[in-house]
């Protein structure tokens, strides 16, 4: 089948017709209208077969993660998710794999209200890029920059499932073999954006970033108020658990899973201490934790507190996954 009956066959349901989408898919370029008194947020990300999803992923999960990841994005912005446009770069034009696809993809897209508006479609090994746009009221988005010395440090919902999951399947356990096991492999493959959490905080949380690459890597991301790196502090004990996580966590690599595993997509956001009753009972409405994890400094650098001592946090542990680094399949980031 040619691209055009693809696209036509399996992609046009995941269209939907927001009311801002003038044109979607179909045309040489879609038409979007911009509202009144709205800024445009714009992000993009691409996930590549083996090395941001195991490559025996099942399709329809791989769509809902290539949306999410962006719709990640955006949440973290304080932004609301409108549209997208899909690239797509396929070794075979396989009507089963695309079906799948295209509705976990649509499951997504339906569940945030957010429109497929066009894309392209190549032949090549398995990459899929989205470039998704949403809407900010000017001056409120929630930056990676504008954290205060004094903030706490606060993540939503739980930490180090995906990792886990994702170091599971590595190990070959069987992902059903508990309704744990099956909860932690559904945060592995079908991470939910917290979409919700960042628009209730924007105007609230002083900066924010989506975890992607693990909590030291994307928390040694935020900047103080003026752009320069200010310093944080990890309480590890404070580090949120799922149920699912305590249960299945080896006890020795818990903490490690925690701070430095992928594909949390939760926030982590910098807040007035004083802020923070008021944040969680903004994310009590939607059922979302908010965890205090930590606290920032004036004082650049990043260390971790537990029981015993508070130690800097050695350098290479701060990295997160590197894509250039890592050669093995499949290791939980996404960003
Ligand atoms: P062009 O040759 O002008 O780039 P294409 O043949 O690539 O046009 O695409 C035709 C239409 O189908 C366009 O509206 C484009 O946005 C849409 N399209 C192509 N691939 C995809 C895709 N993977 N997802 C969504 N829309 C797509
Ligand atoms: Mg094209």
């Amino acid at each position: 089948m040619d691209e055009f009956g693809l696209i036509e066959q399996f992609l046009a349901h995941a269209t939907g017709r927001g009311e801002d989408v003038v044109l979607g898919i179909g045309d040489d370029a879609a038409i979007v209208n911009l509202p009144a008194s709205r800024q445009l947020a714009i992000c993009t990300d691409t996930l590549v077969a083996g090395r941001h999803f195991l490559s025996a992923t099942a399709p329809a999960d791989i769509g809902w993660k290539a949306l999410a990841v962006n719709l990640s994005d955006l949440a973290a912005m304080g932004a609301e998710p409108r549209w997208f446009t899909l690239a797509l770069t396929l070794p075979e034009a396989d009507s089963a794999w695309l079906e799948a696809f295209a509705r976990g993809l649509g499951q997504l897209a339906a569940q945030t209200g957010t429109s497929l508006v066009g894309g392209d479609t190549t032949r090549g090994p398995l990459a899929i890029t989205i470039t998704a746009g949403g809407w900010l009221e000017p001056g409120c988005a929630i930056r990676r920059a504008g954290a205060k010395p004094g903030d706490v440090l606060c993540v939503t919902g739980s930490l180090g499932d995906a990792a886990l999951a994702l170091k599971r399947a590595q190990e070959a356990a069987d992902a059903r073999s508990s309704e744990s096991a099956a909860w932690l492999r559904q945060r592995l493959d079908r991470p939910s954006p917290r979409i919700e959490a960042g628009r209730a905080l924007a105007g609230l949380a002083h900066a924010a970033i989506d975890i992607s690459d693990g909590l030291l890597a994307d928390a040694g991301h935020l900047r103080l108020d003026g752009g320069q790196p200010g310093g944080i502090v990890i309480d590890t004990r404070a580090l949120p658990r799922s149920d699912a996580f305590r249960a299945l966590a080896p006890a020795e690599i818990a903490t490690e899973l925690q701070l430095t595993g992928g594909d949390d997509y939760e926030l982590c956001l910098s807040l007035a201490p004083e802020d923070v009753a008021e944040a969680q009972h903004r994310l009590a409405d939607i059922a979302l934790s908010l965890t205090v994890v930590g606290e920032v400094l004036a004082q650049p650098g990043l260390w971790l507190k537990d029981a015993d001592d508070c130690h800097a946090c050695d350098e290479t542990r701060q990295h997160g996954f590197n894509h250039f680094l890592q050669k093995t399949e499949g290791k939980g980031d996404g960003g």
